[in-house]
């Protein structure tokens, strides 16, 4: 999914693997954080995000949820 060799943008030290859904930066293992999106449709959706995404409400709309 991504070109080898690319690193990640968060930590600058390894390999990324995935993009965040929210900002697009290349992610690694150690820095994608995974949000499960499936809210009873149509099976569970895994989506990736960056640290600063994770936690941004705006973005990662599961936040939203969370409370209700
Ligand atoms: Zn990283
Ligand atoms: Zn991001």
């Amino acid at each position: 999914m991504l070109e080898d060799g690319t690193l990640c943008q968060y930590c600058g030290e390894e390999n990324a693997v995935i993009r965040c859904l929210g900002c697009g930066i290349p992610l690694c293992n150690t820095c994608v954080k995974l949000e499960d999106y499936g809210f009873g449709c149509d099976g569970c959706k895994i989506v990736a995000f960056c640290p600063d995404c994770f936690s941004d409400p705006n973005i990662n709309t599961v936040l939203k949820y969370t409370d209700t």
